[in-house]
This record gives structure tokens, C-alpha cells and sequence, in this order.
């Protein structure tokens, strides 16, 4: 689309890089002069320094930034970005109080959509979504909108709590099994219309993933924490340290309760199955996560709970949480090496958790892939032999398979991490025979309300889809609650 088509001429232009947010009209710039801001910049602790602390990476926009970034977007008549957001946030309306000073009134906006955009403006894979849609990316640098999301979901988080207006109490009970982003999400929203809503949660701490899988230093757990305490704020109970299918069924959750929601997420790890899987020193992500972020290793022996990491760790895999994985070994003082059988062009990474692994050292061995794991004479990790693949041309869903070259490297490991997924656990569905599943146990839901074959128990997340993300699990969780809602009022 050329500039007189979009309906704007090219008339002089000041210098607009440098625009300072105090002094400069921003309401008044045409679009050309918006398209000649330069992205900002977000500052970052720098790769040397934060490869030895577990503080965030990403500092986030100062009130400044944030308004020249907002001043970027051109507030499209149609704007692609929604098209591109999961739960179709108004994204120009948020941006439009950004750049008019007015964050905590952006906050508000993202909040009727998403419960928790502090979390999604950080972990939201933004450049696959609303920024792969955004109209200022065509000819640059799309604008930043999970920064500016951060930042809003931010200046909520710093300002007084905001509690929502919360209906009076209808009467009903709800359980939701699973503290994660899709159960957070409901339990939100239905105790909002006034219902008595109670959390289950095997684990301790309310967060699921958010709290046990993404490390602090790209999600610190303060944010989830204060999101919790908001909800707490709203009447919502939660019974941790309860495995539903164990120390409460289904079955009791369905008598008690008018209604129940299933949010139990995609916790399975895949293994390997090759050789050697039973050596000390082999790890799945899941367990290494879990010891370092809610156990805390990263603080042994302040902490009770140590991981023992060698001095070369291979993390087999090159999603977010091989990502995850590889950066925190990183900071646990190993040489860290990522083994993927495919290459970058095919990482399921956020790119930006891919550049700064790069930035802080971590090896990529493109094409290859563990094929056994040898061990000394006392049971420890001391090898990996890889196969080196090679690509095959894209089969009809696109994607490229790999095979086997015969080629074959040896490398040192005391520690292997390994990152290939997680299916759904299969507890829930054995311990009640009415529950639908597909192969691989993900749950059966009716498309348009997220009930499943049980009636009055619905579903959403990583539970009916496998792994995905957490705004997909939040989106999930928000058509649950409407269905949710209408059949408790009906
Ligand atoms: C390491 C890692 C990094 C990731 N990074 C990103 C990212 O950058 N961006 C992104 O968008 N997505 C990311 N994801 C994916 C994202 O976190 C998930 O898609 C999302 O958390 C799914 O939310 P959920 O609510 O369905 O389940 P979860 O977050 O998995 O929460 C499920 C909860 O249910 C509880 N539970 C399970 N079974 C039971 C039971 N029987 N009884 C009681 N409680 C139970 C669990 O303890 C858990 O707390 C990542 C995932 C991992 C593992």
C-alpha cells in the first residue's frame, strides 16, 4: 500500500526520531511522520552481568519510550493487530492512552480482555501474532505492542489495586481445578458476576506454569503473586497441595459444587526413549524448572531443595522451555549447550528468548540429536552420542521433517535437560470413565462453550489443546466463563 493510497501525503517531515514526548504534540503527527519514529528500544541487563543473577532480563519502556512507541501506531480504521490477538484486545484503543499519558487508563482497557497483561506482555509470542499483523511492520519495524502491553499491565500493578465492581452473590459454587493462566482466568471472571468460586491445585503455590516452569528472570513470580492476591481480593479461595483424582475426585467436585472447571494443563514430559534416560544426571525440563523456580535451587542452600548440574549440560530441544532450561543452567554456572534435531528456522522459541540465549553464550548444535547416553561405572551422566540430521523438504502441513545423515558426535554431559513437550497426564480422565478424550488424553470440549462431555464441567487450556500459550489458555478460560456463567443464571 503506497502512502496516497492509505489516503496521507508525504509532506515535510520533521525530525521525528527524535521526538521528545514533553515538548512535541503527539496527537498531532501525521502518519508519515509516525512511520519515521524508530522502534524503541527496550533496555536490558547486559548478557555478562545477568548470566549470574535470576533477576529479569527485559527492564521494560520508561514512561517516555513508552509514549514515543504508542506514538508509532496509526490507528488503522481496521486493525490487522486485533485480528492477530487470540482474545482480540482493542489494541489501538489501549495504545491511544499510552501515548496520551494515560497508562493505568491502557491497564484498564487490557484488563476487560486479558486478566493478567503484565504476564501476557511479557511471555505472548507478539512477532507470530498482533505484531505479524501490525500495518507499520509492512515497511519497518512493526509496532512494539507487547512492550506497551507489559507497560500498561505494569502501571496497574504499581498503582493503588484496582477492584473491579463485583455483581452481588448469586448463590453458586464453582470449582476450578488447576491455578494456571486458564483456570486463573475463570476464577477471575465468574467471581466477578458474584460467584463463590474455590481454586484446587496439586501444588503449593497458585501460577501453574507461570510460577514452576517460566523462570524469574524472564517472568518474575511477584507478578503472579500480585495478580493472585487480586483475585483473593475478589472473594476467590484457593485449597493448594491437593491433587484432584487423588485426594478429591471429580466425581465429589460435581456434587459439591454447581459447577466445575478443569484447567489442569499439559504437565506429561515426553522422553527421549533412547539408551541411557534411567542415568543419574537426566533431567526433564519440567523437574529441572520446577526445582530451580518453585523450589528455589537457584537459592540452595537457603533453599532445602538442591539440583545438581555438571559442568557441560546438553538441553535437548529449542522451544520456550528448552529456552527456559538452557538460560537458567546457564546461571547455575554450566557450559550450555542446546541439541535440536531441526534448525533455528524451525524453533518454536519467542525470538526474543532465543536472541538473548545466544547473547548469553549458550551453544546451539543445529541438526543434531541425542541417540544414547553413556554413563560411568556409577550410574552418572558422562556422554551424549548425537545423530547430525538433515532436512527434508516441506510435507503438506509445510513443515520440514528430518532424517538421520549416519554422521555421528560425541559430546561431554554430567547433565542432560530434556525439553520435547508435554502431554496432558491422564489421571483425571482414569479416575472418571465419563470424561472424552482424544489420543495423547487432551480433553473433548463443545467449540462455542468449553463444556465437556460431563455436563456442567467445562474445560480449557493446555488440557484440551496439548501445550500452547497462555494466552490461548486465558482465551479458553474466558469463553468457559461465559458458557459457565449462563448456565449457572439459567
Ligand atoms: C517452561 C515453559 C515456558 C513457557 N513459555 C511460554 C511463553 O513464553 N509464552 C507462552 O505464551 N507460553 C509459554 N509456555 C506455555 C504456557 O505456559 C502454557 O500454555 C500455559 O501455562 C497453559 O496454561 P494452563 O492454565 O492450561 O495450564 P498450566 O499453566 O499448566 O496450569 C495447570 C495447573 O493445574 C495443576 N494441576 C494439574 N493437574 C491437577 C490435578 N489433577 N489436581 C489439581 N491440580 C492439578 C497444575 O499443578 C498447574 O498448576 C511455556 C510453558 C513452559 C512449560
Amino acid at each position: 500500500m503506497s502512502e496516497a493510497e492509505a489516503g496521507f501525503a508525504l509532506p515535510d517531515i520533521p525530525a521525528v526520531a527524535d521526538v521528545d514526548p514533553a515538548t512535541t504534540d503527539l496527537a498531532s503527527l501525521k502518519a508519515s511522520q509516525r512511520m519515521k519514529i524508530p522502534r524503541q528500544a527496550m533496555a536490558c541487563q547486559e548478557p555478562e552481568a545477568r548470566t549470574r543473577n535470576f533477576r529479569e532480563v527485559a527492564l521494560g519502556f520508561s514512561a517516555e519510550q513508552a509514549r514515543i512507541e504508542a506514538a508509532r501506531c496509526l490507528q488503522c480504521k481496521t486493525p490487522h493487530c486485533v485480528e492477530g490477538c487470540p482474545v482480540g484486545i482493542d489494541i489501538p484503543a489501549f495504545i491511544k492512552q499510552i501515548e496520551a499519558g494515560r497508562p493505568q487508563e491502557a491497564g484498564r482497557i487490557l484488563k476487560a480482555y486479558s486478566p493478567l497483561p503484565s504476564v501476557c506482555g511479557r511471555v505472548c509470542p507478539q512477532e507470530k501474532q498482533c505484531e505479524a499483523r501490525c500495518v507499520v511492520g509492512v515497511r519497518g519495524e512493526p509496532v512494539a505492542i507487547g512492550r506497551l502491553e507489559r507497560f500498561a499491565g505494569d502501571a496497574l500493578l504499581d498503582g493503588e489495586t484496582l477492584l473491579p465492581d463485583v455483581a452481588p452473590p448469586t448463590g453458586k459454587r464453582v470449582a476450578v481445578v488447576g491455578a494456571g493462566p486458564a483456570g486463573l482466568t475463570v476464577a477471575g471472571e465468574l467471581a466477578r458476576k458474584g460467584h463463590k468460586v474455590t481454586v484446587f491445585d496439586a501444588f503449593p503455590k497458585p501460577g501453574g506454569v507461570l510460577l514452576y516452569g517460566i523462570p524469574e528472570f524472564r517472568l518474575p513470580n511477584a507478578i503472579v503473586d500480585a495478580e493472585v492476591r487480586a483475585l483473593q481480593g475478589l472473594g476467590v479461595g484457593f485449597v493448594m497441595n491437593t491433587l484432584v483424582g487423588r485426594a478429591l475426585s471429580l466425581a465429589e467436585l460435581r456434587k459439591d459444587y454447581d459447577a466445575v472447571f478443569l484447567g489442569t494443563g499439559a504437565g506429561l514430559p515426553k522422553m527421549l526413549g533412547i539408551p541411557g534416560e534411567d542415568l543419574k544426571g537426566v533431567y526433564t525440563a519440567n523437574e529441572f524448572l520446577t526445582r530451580v523456580n518453585l523450589m528455589r535451587a537457584d537459592r540452595f542452600p537457603d533453599h532445602g531443595t538442591p539440583v545438581t548440574v555438571g559442568k557441560h549440560v546438553i538441553v535437548v530441544g529449542c522451544g520456550n522451555t528448552a529456552m527456559d532450561a538452557a538460560r537458567c543452567a546457564k546461571r547455575l554456572g554450566a557450559e550450555v549447550t542446546v541439541a535440536y534435531r531441526r534448525s533455528v528456522a524451525e524453533s518454536t522459541a519467542r525470538r526474543e528468548e532465543l536472541e538473548h540465549a545466544m547473547e548469553e553464550g549458550i551453544i546451539f548444535r543445529w541438526l543434531h540429536t541425542p541417540i544414547e547416553l553413556i554413563g560411568d561405572e556409577r550410574g552418572w551422566l558422562r556422554e551424549a552420542s548425537c545423530a547430525v540430521m538433515e532436512l527434508t523438504e516441506p510435507g503438506p502441513d509445510g513443515r520440514r521433517g528430518v532424517r538421520d545423515t549416519g554422521e555421528r558426535l560425541v559430546l561431554p554431559c554430567e547433565t542432560i535437560i530434556i525439553a520435547l513437550g508435554c502431554a496432558v497426564n491422564p489421571l483425571l480422565p482414569r479416575t472418571e470413565s465419563g470424561l472424552r478424550t482424544l489420543r495423547g488424553g487432551v480433553v473433548v470440549v463443545d467449540e462455542a462453550t468449553g463444556e465437556t462431555s460431563l455436563p456442567g464441567v467445562y474445560a480449557g487450556g493446555d488440557v484440551i489443546t496439548g501445550g500452547a500459550t497462555v494466552i490461548l489458555a486465558m482465551g479458553q478460560g474466558h469463553r468457559a466463563a461465559e458458557a459457565m456463567h449462563a448456565r449457572l443464571m439459567a
